[in-house]
């Protein structure tokens, strides 16, 4: 865990995660700008060191504070965010495809190694992959569709029992519900029931191919399912 020191690149991806919410879910009820506390969170960082580097991007023109103070990006910081997460994207189908990493396992290294490959090398790596659409978490390596895409999807979490869906993306920022979701095998392309929804006592039941899985509302709010 690289818990000190996030790169500027590392912030500018959680905050781009938290500008383009999927659904409207907001367990905490408020809505969940991008907020200091909410990237501090994300980050597993202290609201302090959070707050400090927001400061940076602000002062390099990545990010504005809006009315509550949240960090809204700049047309800057949201081209330079996009290409992060594109380029993580195309990484970590370096390392699953190329490298036989596991899909969790993908996340954290593409992470470490985003700083080492430039821009041209990216692109070779994309063409030598034969162009995939996705990261091995279902996130579409173009932003422009994954934007567009956010409209259609909904988090678990938002499901009522009886709905029908099909897992399309996993929440990537948490490495131990990352590693959940491939241990429960609910990973992208799943398709699934939800057979009750109980989030008062923090537990949805879904049945899968294989048997019911009891998932916590934390782990329902970080899979992204396309309803039936
Ligand atoms: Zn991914």
């Amino acid at each position: 865990m690289p818990a000190p020191g996030h790169s500027i690149d590392e912030y500018l991806e959680t905050i781009y995660f938290l500008a383009f919410p999927i659904g409207e879910y907001t367990p905490h009820g408020a809505g969940s700008p991008p907020l200091a506390s909410r990237v501090a969170e994300m980050l597993h960082v202290s609201r302090a060191s959070a707050g400090e580097m927001l400061k940076r991007l602000q002062a390099e023109g990545l990010i504005e504070r809006g009315a509550r103070k949240e960090a809204l990006l700049t047309a800057s910081g949201r081209e330079r965010a996009e290409r992060v997460v594109r380029k993580h994207r195309i990484i970590e189908r370096l390392l699953t495809d190329f490298m036989g990493y596991t899909g969790y396992e993908a996340h954290e290294r593409a992470d470490e190694l985003g700083d080492t490959f430039d821009d041209d090398m990216v692109a070779r790596m994309h063409e030598k992959l034969g162009h995939p659409d996705r990261c091995p978490h279902g996130w579409p390596v173009d932003p422009d569709v994954e934007q567009a895409e956010n409209a259609e999807l909904a988090p678990l979490a938002t499901l009522s029992s009886g709905a029908h869906a099909t897992i399309v993306r996993l929440a990537e920022h948490d490495g131990d519900l990352l590693h959940w979701f491939y241990d429960q095998q609910l990973v992208p392309g799943t398709e699934l029931v939800v057979e009750s929804a109980d989030s008062a006592a923090d537990q949805f039941v879904v049945r899968v191919d294989g048997g019911t899985r009891a998932v916590s509302e934390k782990a329902a709010a970080g899979l992204f399912v396309r309803p039936a």
